[in-house]
Parts: structure tokens; C-alpha cells; sequence
């Protein structure tokens, strides 16, 4: 089949698949709110529909406009966005908000440019609100539209490169439906979850397996290409939970470094692995503690986070001192507070298995 005519077939099939077949229920399809389909954009962006579902659920609820986010306190949003990892997007969506409701008096903008301007915006979140909210002709492309698109046409640049990202860009744009965007990124969107799936595709019932060249050629377990892989760094972290009179140590971590504007106890980061007695006979405790002026009640199991970049593995030691430490950058906080600010989900799983 000539290229045009494959490209022509794609999307009269995709929309066909959508509207007959396409039974993907989420609370923000079809929502034309720019605000609320900004929110789970930026929800979705390193989360999973079902994980983000429910945060979705619970912003909107709390913030159903952009003026209330914008007068929220910071706290409180890192709260509601504890558990959801990559806090940078938290950051952002703060700082958009706040520029929306005081800069643009609490209007979105409803240009292509103006929204990719925004903090944390990038060309997909750009896309995708623009055409759902504002019915503006720009192509969502990412990971799942990369898929599809090297599936069906074929295609075994590396994805990862520029002149891939370049070329499906431009593929992507073209086969656009320009008199319904929203309604075509959101079907290549549910396709590539549904049906053309990384693992596993439904290819055997997929109503483009006849024009399909990897599925015709025996390749789809080899497309797309992606060429670099990830590198993580693994890092060692031991928290010291120093409780007395029913208050403990935290600080918020303000470093250019993960979890930046969450929580934290005093924390010990090693080079290696190390066993808490290890930990305790080291000049680092020395910093915290004068000698004998403390007891460890409990040591942790291991705690592993993955990361995107970074795994991280540790333990909590409970450490009872005789009277609290003055450790320079943390704060002593009742217990009961503990439960109003966010922390990392390495922290908070360890708080809730304690109770
Ligand atoms: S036939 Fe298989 S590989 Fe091809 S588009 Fe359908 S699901 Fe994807």
C-alpha cells in the first residue's frame, strides 16, 4: 500500500476503533475545563491512570478551581500529592497556579505557545490540553504514540534520538484529525494502553493488523527502537527517628536532590550498605549524639524506592535519646504533626507500617 494511503487508513481505523470499540472510562476524558485537564496531565505525567486516578479525584475535590490552588498553602498540596513521587511536577503545578490566578486573573491560556510556556509544561502536556480544552490541531507524541506509530508504519529509527523524536513528531502532526484533535490523541493515547500495548499486544484482534507492517513482517517484539538505557545510581539512606516526649526531628530537604520540599528525619547517607551497629559505633552519630546519651528501641527492615534515576534502600532506626538533640536545619514537631506533612514514599511507608 502507497505510504499516503496507509497514513490515510490509519486514522479513518483509529478513529473507527475509538468510537466503536474504545470503551476506556477516566474521569477527565472528554472534560473541557483546561484547568482540570491541565491537573491530570500533570498527574499523569510519571504516574500510572489507575495510581492517578484517585489524586485526581481528591484535587479536584479539594481545589475544584485554579483560584483555590493558587491560595492553597504549600503544605497542604505537598500532602495531597504525597505518594505520587516526582515532586518537582508538585513544584510546578504550585507555581503555574499562582502565576494563572495572579499574572492572567485565574484565565488559562488558550494558545498552543502561552500553555507550552507554563512551568512543567512540555510538548505532549502542551498538546494535549490544547486540543482537548481549545480543539487546537497539535499531535500528542510519546512513549505510547512512539510505539504505535513504529509499529504500524514500520518504522526502526531510534526513538531516543533526535532525529526520531523528529521524525515521529512530523508523522504524528500529519495524521492528525485537524477538525478533531482532542478526539484523535485521546484514541492513539487509549489505543497504545489498550491494544497496542508494550507487552503483549493484542495484535490478532487489532483492526489494524491487516496494514500493520510489524505485525505482517513478524517484527513487533522488535519496534520501536530505543536505544539508551538507564543507568541507576544506587544510594544508601539511614534515618535516625529521634523521638522524645512524643516529638521528633524533621526537617524539609531544600537541596537541588530528589524529593526536594518533603520531609525527612535526621538522615545518615552511606557509601554502601552498613549494619546498624556499624552505624551507631561511627563518628556520624558522634555528630548527633555525645556518647551513652541515647538508645536505639528498633531498627527497621530494609526499605527499597525505585526511582527513575536512583534506587534507594535503607532502614529506620528508632532512637530513644535522654533529652533531644539540637541538630542543625531540623525542627522538633509533635507526633501529631507528623500526619499533616508530606514526606517522601520511602518515609511514609515506614510511618504507616508503624502506625
Ligand atoms: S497489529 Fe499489533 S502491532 Fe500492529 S497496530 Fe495492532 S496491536 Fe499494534
Amino acid at each position: 500500500m502507497r505510504t499516503s494511503a496507509l497514513k490515510k487508513d490509519f486514522t479513518h481505523h483509529l478513529l473507527q476503533w475509538n468510537r466503536k470499540l474504545n470503551k476506556r472510562h477516566m474521569p477527565w476524558k472528554g472534560e473541557k475545563d483546561p484547568y482540570k485537564i491541565w491537573l491530570s496531565e500533570i498527574i499523569l505525567q510519571q504516574t500510572r491512570v489507575e495510581q492517578g486516578w484517585a489524586y485526581y479525584d481528591r484535587f479536584i475535590k479539594t481545589y475544584p478551581n485554579i483560584t483555590k490552588l493558587a491560595a492553597a498553602s504549600e503544605e497542604k498540596i505537598f500532602k495531597l500529592w504525597e505518594g505520587l513521587g516526582y515532586y518537582s511536577r508538585c513544584r510546578n503545578l504550585i507555581a503555574t497556579a499562582r502565576y494563572i490566578s495572579s499574572e492572567r486573573k485565574g484565565i488559562f491560556p488558550d494558545t498552543f505557545e502561552d500553555i507550552l510556556a507554563l512551568k512543567g509544561v512540555g510538548s505532549y502536556t502542551a498538546a494535549a490540553i490544547a486540543s482537548f480544552a481549545f480543539n487546537l490541531p497539535h499531535a500528542v507524541v510519546d512513549g505510547n504514540v512512539f510505539r504505535v506509530l513504529a509499529r504500524y508504519f514500520g518504522i526502526s529509527v531510534d526513538t531516543m534520538s533526535s532525529e526520531g523524536k523528529k521524525q515521529f513528531t512530523m508523522l504524528a502532526n500529519e495524521l492528525l484529525d485537524k477538525k478533531k484533535p482532542g478526539i484523535y490523541n485521546q484514541a492513539i493515547m487509549d489505543f497504545g494502553a489498550l491494544v497496542c500495548k508494550p507487552q503483549n499486544p493484542l495484535c490478532t484482534g487489532c483492526p489494524l493488523k491487516n496494514e500493520c507492517v510489524a505485525f505482517n513482517k513478524k517484527k513487533v517484539q522488535d519496534l520501536p527502537v530505543k536505544s539508551k538505557k538507564l543507568v541507576k545510581t544506587k544510594r544508601w539512606f539511614y534515618y535516625l527517628v529521634i523521638e522524645h516526649n512524643n516529638q521528633v526531628l524533621v526537617r524539609k530537604r531544600t537541596e537541588k536532590d530528589i524529593w526536594q520540599n518533603l520531609y525527612e528525619f535526621v538522615l545518615l547517607e552511606t557509601e554502601k550498605s552498613t549494619s546498624p551497629e556499624k552505624l551507631t559505633g561511627t563518628g556520624l552519630f558522634e555528630q548527633v549524639f555525645e556518647r551513652g546519651s541515647f538508645r536505639v528501641e528498633s531498627v527497621s527492615d530494609t526499605y527499597v524506592q525505585q526511582l527513575s534515576h536512583q534506587t534507594i534502600e535503607g532502614r529506620f532506626l528508632r532512637i530513644r535519646p535522654k533529652k533531644m538533640p539540637v541538630v542543625e536545619g531540623f525542627e522538633v514537631v509533635s507526633l501529631s504533626r507528623l500526619t499533616r506533612l508530606a514526606f517522601p514514599r520511602f518515609i511514609s511507608r515506614y510511618l504507616a507500617e508503624m502506625g
